[in-house]
């Protein structure tokens, strides 16, 4: 006996209709814009050696220590599923010897796994587009992410409202100095800071920046910004990727608190965020990651990179037309079903969109037509098919004409 339908996973998404059109747009309008600026598409496991991800992103942050989805598989080995695509990159550049292509531009998409509380724009599985140059050191890569990422963004139509807030980490001797400075400012606060961030401020201070918690928002907004402890080497880095984006016309703001949720990053951070998605306001973001390639045993390697939640994204984007066939078929009669299915197959082999119910009177099947926003209908009656026409009735003037069947396919298809 059929027991109950087991429930969809807590912050897993079906998706039909409006939420997928949206998606899909989404995920074309990324690899169209990935194509020209030169980035090859790749393809790379959802699911990686627990190590991968552990030892790049770091024990210490959010995603390692609380979000991710790992489990033991039938022969033993720690698999965790991926929280992201960049450390799964990385691991593929060393393993698989893509070193040889650097500097190599790649560009990924597909679904993400994060072990977090639902809400909207918040999931548990999730999807991104990702975007990664990797072996290249300079900051003409940098500069070339951003224009990439806010070509997308304005390529969607939702560049308005988004904001490109933009800050360096600095070197390693840079993010030595402001993290004392760091220390120091939060000591003073102890008292005040959420359980968290007292924990943070042990393991990893930076972090605290990015807290979410009320609590901490007041005490990070008011902590030492990091110009004060750049290097020159890290501040000339830094001026070149600006006058890059001052170049390419790409606007920003320079937020000198903003600190990424993962440890790997060096040099330049930056996220696109909006108010428009409530407490869920950044949509694509990155930075330089010199470390990342070295946490995972392979030859220090520079790289950097961004990723988009494509959810948040599409809820930005709103709704997108869905896609209309140029015919529908309303055959009448046995033989005209019959018939019918040869047009059909003629049709879509010549690339014309077009559909054809499986059932219904011709009242039905006309309702149907129009609804489905067709160009044109095709209506096959037994005497029609004897004279070997069709009538093709345009749904928009309302008009109709008797063609030949052999010319059907170039008459839609001159529209
Ligand atoms: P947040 O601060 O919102 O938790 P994050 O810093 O953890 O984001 P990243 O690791 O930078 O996010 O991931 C890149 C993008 O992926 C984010 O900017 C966001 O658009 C999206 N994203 C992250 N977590 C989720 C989630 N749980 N559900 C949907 N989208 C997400
Ligand atoms: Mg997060």
């Amino acid at each position: 006996m059929a027991g109950q339908t087991p429930n969809r996973i807590r912050g897993t998404q079906d998706m039909l209709g409006e939420a997928q059109l949206s998606f899909q747009h989404v995920v074309d309008t990324f690899h169209r814009v990935r194509a020209l600026y030169g980035f090859q598409r790749v393809e790379i496991p959802i699911f990686e050696s627990t190590a991968v991800f552990a030892r790049s992103i770091g024990e210490t942050t959010d995603v390692v220590s609380k979000e991710m989805y790992t489990f033991e598989d039938r022969g033993g080995d720690s698999v965790t599923l991926r929280p992201e695509f960049t450390a799964g990159i990385a691991r593929a550049y060393l393993t698989e010897g893509w070193q040889q292509f650097a500097p190599l531009k790649i560009a990924a998409s597909g679904p993400v796994f994060r072990y977090e509380r639902p809400q909207k724009g918040r999931y548990r599985q999730f999807h991104q587009v990702d975007a990664e140059i990797l072996g290249a050191g300079e900051p003409q890569a940098d500069i070339e992410l951003l224009v990439f990422a806010d070509q997308l963004l304005h390529e969607l139509g939702i560049a308005d409202g988004v904001t490109l807030q933009l800050n360096t980490l600095g070197d390693g001797p840079t993010r030595e100095a402001w993290r004392a400075a760091l220390v120091a400012h939060f000591e003073k606060h102890r008292g005040d800071l959420s359980e968290e961030s007292l924990d943070r401020l042990e393991r990893n201070p930076l972090r605290i920046l990015d807290s979410k918690d009320p609590r901490d928002r007041p005490i990070a907004d008011s902590a030492p910004g990091i110009d004060a402890f750049l290097t020159d080497e890290a501040a000339s880095f830094f001026a070149q990727v600006t006058a890059g984006l001052d170049a390419a016309g790409v606007k920003w703001t320079r937020n000198e608190t903003l600190v990424r949720g993962l440890d790997y990053y060096r040099h330049t951070a930056f996220e696109f965020v909006t108010d428009r998605l409530g407490a869920q306001g950044t949509v694509l973001a990155g930075g330089r990651y010199d470390g990342l390639v070295g946490s995972l045993g392979g030859p220090e390697t520079p790289g950097v990179g961004w990723a988009a939640g494509i959810e948040r994204l599409a809820m930005l984007v709103g709704s997108v037309p869905a896609p209309a066939p140029d015919v529908a078929i309303i055959p009448m009669g046995a033989a005209a079903d019959a018939a019918a299915q040869g047009i059909l197959a003629d049709l879509r082999r010549a690339g014309v969109a077009a559909d054809m119910a499986f059932r219904g009177n011709m009242k039905k099947r006309m309702q149907k037509a129009n609804a489905s926003g067709a160009r044109f209908a095709v209506i096959l009656g037994e005497d029609e098919l004897a004279k070997g026409v069709a009538a093709l009735k345009d749904l928009s003037a309302g008009t109709q004409e008797e063609v030949a069947l052999d010319a059907l396919v170039a008459k839609v298809r001159a529209g």
